[in-house]
C-alpha cells in the first residue's frame, strides 16, 4: 500500500479553492497541524471565527480532495478559528478564567477528571449528571475525552448530531441530557491522532458551536490523566470546580495528588474526591468485602485538606448499566446504588453553588457614584 506523506496531502488541499477568496486554501495559509500516521489524516482549517458555518462546503471539499491521494484511509478535517484578541488564551499555567469568560446560558462547568484511564470517570460524570438533574437541574454532559469518547455508549446515543440552515450544532439528547461528544463526529475506529492545539480547537468548537440552550450545570467528562491536553483544558474551559475519581489503591492515589496539584495550578476549586469500586457485596452472601484497600481516597483527600464526597461499589449492575447505554440512575432509579450516586450529586450542587457564590463575591464591582 502506499505511504502517505504530509507532503501528498499538501499537494491534494493545493487544489482546494476558498470560493470566497477565491485563492487556494495552502496558499491563504489555512491548513494547520497536519498529521499522518498509518494513513490515517488528520488537519485543522483556520477559519475566521464568525465564518465557521459558511465554510463547512470548504472543509468538505478538503477532506474528499485527500480521501483521493492514494493510501489515505481516514480523513479528519476540523474547522477551528483563533480566538477573538480580546479572549486570547492565558500564558503559561495562568488560572482558568471560570467566573469571567463562561459560556451564555451556562450556570456551570464542573470537569470530572481522574489521573488515569479505567477507574470510572466516565460512569461518575454520567451518574452524576443524571443526579443533579434527578435534583431538578437542567444538565448537559461534554465529553471531553477526543481520544476515547465513551459517552454515546454510556448514554445509549448514536447517530450525528444536526445543525438547522446556517445555525450552530443541536446536541443530541437521551435520559432527559443533552449531550455532545466527538464520538458522534467521527466513526468509532478513526484514530484520534490530533497534536494538543487541534485537540483543544475541536472541544472548544464541541463547546461553543453548540446550542446547548439554558443550563444549570454541564458536566465536562475529561480525557484520563495530568498531561499538557488535561491542563489546557483545565485552564482554558471555564471551569466552576472539578471532581476526581480514584480507585482506592496507592497507585492511583498518587495519581489523584497529580490531578489535585494540576487544578490548584490554574485556580479550579477541586470539590472533592469520589473512591470508585471501593467495596463489593458478595452476590452469594451478600456481605460487604472491602478490596484494593479500601478508604483510601478518604484518607487521601483528608490529608489533602479536599472534600470526600463518596464511596462507589464494585458492582454488576453499574457496569452492566453503563455499558448498555442506560446509566445507573437511569436504569434503577430507587437502588441503593444509585442512591450512593444521588448522595454525591447532592454534595455537588451544593459545591457548585459555594463555588458561583465566591466568584460573585470577588468578582469586582463597578460603583458609579
Ligand atoms: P474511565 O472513564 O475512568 O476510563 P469508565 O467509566 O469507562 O472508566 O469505566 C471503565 C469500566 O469499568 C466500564 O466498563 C464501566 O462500566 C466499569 N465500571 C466503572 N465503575 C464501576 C463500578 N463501580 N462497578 C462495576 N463496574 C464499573
Amino acid at each position: 500500500m502506499a505511504t502517505v506523506s504530509e507532503r501528498d496531502v499538501l499537494e491534494a488541499l493545493a487544489e482546494v479553492i476558498d470560493p470566497d477568496r477565491r485563492q487556494g486554501v495552502v496558499g491563504l495559509g489555512m491548513i494547520e497541524g497536519v498529521e499522518v500516521k498509518d494513513g490515517h489524516v488528520a488537519f485543522a482549517i483556520q477559519v475566521p471565527a464568525d465564518e465557521a458555518a459558511a465554510k463547512e462546503p470548504v472543509r468538505k471539499a478538503c477532506e474528499k480532495a485527500v480521501y483521493g491521494v492514494p493510501g489515505v484511509l481516514s480523513v479528519t478535517a476540523v474547522l477551528t478559528a483563533h480566538r477573538p484578541a480580546a479572549r486570547s488564551a492565558p500564558a503559561g499555567d495562568a488560572p482558568n478564567a471560570a467566573a469571567g469568560v463562561g459560556l451564555p446560558g451556562v450556570g456551570s462547568i464542573v470537569a470530572v477528571a481522574s489521573g488515569k484511564g479505567g477507574v470510572g470517570k466516565s460512569t461518575v460524570a454520567v451518574n452524576l449528571a443524571l443526579g443533579l438533574a434527578t435534583e431538578g437541574k437542567r444538565v448537559g454532559i461534554l465529553d471531553c475525552d477526543v481520544y476515547g469518547p465513551s459517552i454515546p455508549r454510556m448514554m445509549g446515543i448514536d447517530g450525528r448530531p444536526t445543525a438547522p440552515e446556517g445555525g450552530r450544532l443541536l446536541p443530541m439528547e437521551n435520559h432527559g441530557l443533552v449531550c455532545m461528544s466527538m464520538g458522534f463526529l467521527v466513526a468509532e475506529d478513526t484514530p484520534m491522532i490530533w497534536r494538543g492545539p487541534m485537540v483543544m480547537s475541536a472541544l472548544e468548537q464541541l463547546m461553543r458551536d453548540v446550542e446547548w440552550g439554558e443550563l444549570d450545570v454541564m458536566v465536562c467528562d475529561l480525557p484520563p490523566g495530568t498531561g499538557d491536553a488535561q491542563l489546557t483544558m483545565a485552564q482554558r474551559v471555564p471551569l466552576t470546580g472539578a471532581v476526581v475519581v480514584s480507585t482506592p489503591q496507592d497507585v492511583a492515589l498518587a495519581d489523584v495528588r497529580r490531578a489535585c496539584a494540576m487544578f490548584e495550578k490554574v485556580d479550579v476549586p477541586v470539590f472533592g474526591f469520589v473512591e470508585n469500586m471501593s467495596w463489593f457485596r458478595c452476590p452469594h452472601c451478600g456481605e460487604r468485602t472491602e478490596i484494593f484497600g479500601h478508604g483510601g481516597a478518604r484518607r487521601e483527600a483528608e490529608r489533602l485538606g479536599v472534600d470526600f464526597l463518596g464511596e462507589i461499589p464494585l458492582a454488576p449492575r453499574i457496569r452492566e448499566t453503563s455499558d448498555s447505554g442506560t446509566p445507573l440512575i437511569a436504569a434503577e432509579p430507587s437502588g441503593t446504588e444509585a442512591a450512593v450516586f444521588e448522595d454525591i450529586a447532592a454534595r455537588v450542587a451544593v459545591k457548585i453553588e459555594e463555588a458561583l457564590a465566591a466568584a460573585e463575591a470577588s468578582a469586582p464591582r463597578i460603583v458609579i457614584q
